[in-house]
C-alpha cells in the first residue's frame, strides 16, 4: 500500500530509485543489524539456560509461599529471579501431580519460554514429536525412557504464540531436606517439558 502523500511537491520516484533509496537505507542500518544480531547471539549462548528454569524449580521445592507466586504468575515469578525477556512475556507453570503428569509441545513449530528453558532442543522441534506426542503421549514419552504409572493422567499443553508454559516436576521424597542449590542440580530441561522423570544424581 502507498502511503506517500501524492503532490506536485512529492511526486513518486521511479522504483528503480525508490530501490535505491531503500537499498541505501538497509546498508545504513548494517551496523545495527550486526549488533542485535551479536546481542541475539551472546543472550541465547549464555543467558537463556535450562539452568534457570531448574532454579525455579528448586526455590518452589523449598519455598511454598514462592510456590505460591509461581503457580498464580509464572511470568511474575520467574522475573523475581531475573528470568524474563522475549518468549518469556506470558509463562505459565503446570504443576505435576500424584495424578496428573504434564507435558509441554508446540504442534505448529517450536516454542519454549526461552528465558528458563532456552532454546528448543532438536527433537523437540521434530515433526515426529510434535506430531505423535499430542495423539499418543504414553507411547511416544515410553519411547523416550520415561513410563508415568498407568493412574496418572498424562496432560499434553500446546504452546501458542503468547502462552510458553513451563513443568513444575514432584519433588521426589528422596531430596527432601536438601538444599535449594543441590535440588537445581537434578532438575533437567526434559523433566521441565515433562518427557523426563527427575533422576536423582
Ligand atoms: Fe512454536
Amino acid at each position: 500500500m502507498n502511503t506517500l502523500p501524492l503532490s506536485a511537491e512529492h511526486p513518486i520516484a521511479p522504483i528503480d530509485i525508490r530501490a535505491y533509496a531503500l537499498n541505501a537505507a538497509l546498508a545504513a542500518q548494517e551496523p545495527l543489524v550486526k549488533r542485535f544480531i551479536a546481542f541475539f547471539t551472546k543472550t541465547a549462548e549464555q543467558e537463556w539456560s535450562p539452568e534457570n528454569g531448574a532454579k525455579v524449580v528448586a526455590r518452589a521445592w523449598v519455598d511454598p509461599i514462592y510456590r505460591a507466586s509461581l503457580l498464580k504468575d509464572g511470568t511474575a515469578a520467574c522475573a523475581k529471579l531475573g528470568y524474563a525477556g522475549p518468549q518469556g512475556e506470558y509463562i505459565v507453570v503446570l504443576e505435576n501431580t500424584l495424578s496428573t503428569h504434564n507435558v509441554i509441545v508446540c504442534t505448529l513449530c517450536s516454542c519454549t519460554a526461552w528465558p528458563v528453558l532456552g532454546l528448543p532442543p532438536d527433537w523437540y522441534k521434530s515433526f515426529e514429536y510434535r506430531a505423535r506426542v499430542v495423539r499418543e503421549s504414553r507411547t511416544v514419552l515410553r519411547e523416550m525412557g520415561f513410563e508415568p504409572p498407568s493412574e496418572v493422567e498424562i496432560r499434553v499443553w500446546d504452546t501458542t504464540a503468547e502462552t510458553r508454559y513451563i513443568v513444575l516436576p514432584l519433588q521426589p521424597i528422596e531430596t527432601y531436606g536438601w538444599s535449594e542449590k543441590e535440588l537445581a542440580t537434578i532438575v533437567s530441561r526434559e523433566a521441565m517439558i515433562g518427557v523426563a522423570p527427575i533422576v536423582i544424581k
